[in-house]
């Protein structure tokens, strides 16, 4: 194993929860919290690195959750953690997910100060109505200073999320929200489109009849509206959800994508090392009774055959704009795609779902927005 690993940190905690938020995650308290760093601390300490080149990181991500509302130091003493475990390179790139709303500009250096270098923003959109409709703590206004002060107090790497598709959105509310977006010079855009799971606030109002959702059309034009805007402004469309101006790309998350390894620690945090993935209970009371009690979180542990392995390289590397290099794939897998898969890719091509390009497959501009079907053939 070559690549360096990477490591999520998942924080568990928010201000309050978001009407369609499906994540592992509940409100702030601060003895829950105070616990949670501490088991946190003691779960990356433990680490036993069956591999010894895990032990090499160039990304750590903080994801949550919101991982601001924890205090400079309670973060500072993870990081701390994870270099006293790993061998962190010094050019690692360190993310933080940050809601605004929560941090002002002495927060915002004292994050610099504790190495953090990129910031992602889960902003959603411009618009106070839909914010509110979301169950969003933050104003458009306070998105707008939050990057304003995330750039003066130095950082250079900036990610804006927002989300595609909600109730009542228009093409002009939309258009609005990315106007508003590319102004404030964001380094990279993430964008999800909108699925409300079955017990989502938000889910039940649109079943009362309280909010109209849009149609699955309207979503797509509005992803294809952020592509063609994005591209326009010299964004690459790297991913299926995220556009990244020259060397901003998520390392981190091209970890997920290309099969590199990764650690994971806190609640629902999954991890993969290429042999296994595995992930740690997504209960808080059941995280800390088990790493204060001396045992492992783990509550799923998957081991991957080689099939598994190069099935899986396939359908994340579709995801790329780089698609799947088939030489390579023969090389590393031993697995010819096109005649491993001759009736599958038949199908997708003649759904106009994938194309090739030399001896590299990728998604059309159409299975873009199809993507799981794309996926599903290579399962
Ligand atoms: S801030 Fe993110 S993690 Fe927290 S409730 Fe909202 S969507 Fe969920």
């Amino acid at each position: 194993m070559s690549e360096l690993s990477g490591i999520y940190l998942h924080i568990p905690f928010c201000a309050t929860r978001c009407h369609y938020c499906n994540f592992a995650t509940g409100g702030y308290e601060s003895d829950i919290a105070r616990r949670y760093v501490a088991a946190l601390i003691e779960e990356i300490g433990r680490t036993r690195f069956e591999e010894p080149s895990m032990r090499s990181v160039d990304t750590i991500y903080l994801g949550g959750g919101t991982p601001t509302t924890l205090s400079i130091d309670q973060l500072a003493a993870i990081l701390d953690a994870c270099r006293k475990t790993f061998d962190v390179t010094t050019d690692a790139e360190i993310t933080c997910e940050a809601n605004p709303g929560s941090i002002d500009l002495d927060y915002l250096k004292d994050l610099q100060t504790a190495g953090i270098n990129r910031l992602s923003f889960g902003v959603q959109s411009f618009d106070d109505g839909e914010l509110q409709m979301i169950g969003r703590t933050h104003s458009s206004e306070e998105a707008r200073e939050a990057v304003r002060l995330a750039r003066q107090a130095r950082f250079q790497n900036l990610s804006i999320d927002l989300i595609a598709g909600l109730p009542e959105q228009t093409m002009d509310t939309w258009q609005r929200n990315l106007d508003e977006a590319f102004a404030l010079e964001p380094d990279h855009i993430s964008v999800y489109m909108l699925e409300l799971y079955k017990d989502a606030p938000l889910l039940h109002r649109v079943e009362r009849g309280e909010l109209r959702a849009i149609d699955e059309e309207l979503t797509v034009e509005m992803y294809f509206a952020l592509k063609d805007e994005a591209e326009k402004r010299g964004f690459d469309h790297y991913e299926i959800s995220n556009w990244a101006l020259p060397g901003s790309e998520s390392r981190h998350n091209l970890k997920y994508w290309t099969g590199a390894p990764y650690m994971a620690y806190g609640v629902s945090a999954a991890g993969y090392d290429a042999i296994s993935r595995w992930s740690n209970t997504r209960n808080i009371h059941e995280y800390l009774d088990k790493i204060e009690s001396g045992q492992s979180a783990v509550m799923e542990n998957i081991s991957l055959d080689d099939d598994d392995k190069q099935s899986e390289s396939i359908f994340l590397k579709l995801r790329l704009k780089g698609g799947v290099d088939l030489n390579e794939h023969r090389l590393r897998f031993g697995v010819d795609v096109r005649s491993r898969y001759r009736e599958e890719i038949d199908r997708l091509l003649d759904a106009g779902l994938i194309e090739f390009d030399g001896d590299r497959m990728r998604i059309s501009r159409k299975g873009l927005v199809l993507a799981n079907e794309v996926f599903a053939e290579f399962v």
